[in-house]
């Protein structure tokens, strides 16, 4: 028995891509007495017949699992915000955050269309962007157009699964045709052209990349908190979940509980007021169970 990941799912069969090259499976282990279906992205134990097929025998346990795009084991999310059309959006970016952290993924923030931004939004957007630094995030600046920063990203995508997300018509099929001209992704300008919606794909495959796999399709189109439950939220905010130990009351959910750690850290400028602001409005929303956007 070998193993391998799976890259592509089509029509009952599974492309599993190993050390000796890509073996085309069906399933057949004990997972489907469980009725687990198998995912791109999961790492399995496959029994090859021959050269070029074989069976998928056994799937190790899944670190995360997207719904659209259904993948599993994603490491890395490229979240993509274009700097301007449409602009920069801080509380989009919080809540993506959110969503990626939630999901154990590791967010870098890609800020693409920087050819059309000018000076004075420039130093609007350099604002926020020392502030996530200072958090701990990796942030790049790119354009698809000039090919500026894009040379950056690349060395992102080594040894992990990545997947590529953020609102539509930031250019992120841009981004990946930048970076694989091979791909040759729709972008929105052709397939609206074609009028087409933006979600005909159905199926996502992983394309190899710089020694990793990148997702061919963007993630988190859904942006409710609907895993997330309230006291797990400043887990997801890195410059709250150390600090939140640190609050008198076990359970504090940092609204209006005294001696609460969060609270002195805004008021000591150690966390940005915003990026509690943000947390406030999530919290609220995850105890209404209502999506806003
Ligand atoms: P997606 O929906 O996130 O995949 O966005 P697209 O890649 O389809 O891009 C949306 C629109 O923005 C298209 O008209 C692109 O040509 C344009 N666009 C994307 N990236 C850039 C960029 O870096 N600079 C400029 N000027 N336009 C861009
Ligand atoms: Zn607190």
């Amino acid at each position: 028995m070998a193993e391998g990941k799976i890259i592509k799912a089509l029509s009952g069969f599974y492309y599993v891509i190993h050390d000796e090259g890509i073996t085309q499976c069906r399933g057949r282990g004990v997972f489907r007495k469980n009725g687990i279906t198998p995912l791109v992205g999961d790492y399995v134990v496959f029994e090859a017949e021959n050269e070029n097929e074989g069976y998928i025998m056994d799937i190790k346990e899944r670190k995360n699992e997207l719904v659209r795009p259904p993948i599993s084991n994603v490491d890395q999310a490229i979240l993509v915000f274009s700097a301007v059309e449409p602009n920069f959006s801080p509380v989009l970016l919080d809540r993506f955050l959110v969503l990626i952290e939630s999901n154990h993924i590791t967010p870098v923030i890609c800020i693409t269309k920087m050819d059309l931004l000018d000076n004075e939004s420039l130093e609007k957007i350099n604002q926020y962007v020392s502030d996530y630094k200072q958090i701990g995030y990796d942030v790049i600046f790119t354009s698809s157009k000039t090919m500026d920063g894009i040379e950056k990203l690349r060395p992102y995508l080594r040894d992990r699964i990545s997947v590529f997300a953020g609102q539509s018509g930031v250019g992120k099929s841009s981004l990946l045709n930048a970076l694989l001209p091979e791909l040759s992704l729709k972008t929105n300008e052709i397939s609206n052209h074609l009028g087409r919606g933006k979600h005909t794909t159905r199926h996502v495959e992983l394309i190899q990349f710089e020694g990793g796999l990148v997702a061919d399709t963007p993630g988190f189109s859904s942006l409710d908190f609907i895993d997330i439950e309230a006291d797990e939220l400043a887990h997801c905010f890195p410059e709250m979940r150390e600090r939140s130990h640190d609050c008198k009351f076990r359970g504090c959910l940092h609204l209006s509980e005294p001696k609460c750690a969060i609270k002195a850290g805004v008021e000591q400028n150690e966390i940005p007021p915003y990026r509690y602001q943000h947390y406030v409005e999530f919290i609220d929303e995850i105890k209404e169970r209502k999506p806003r956007y």
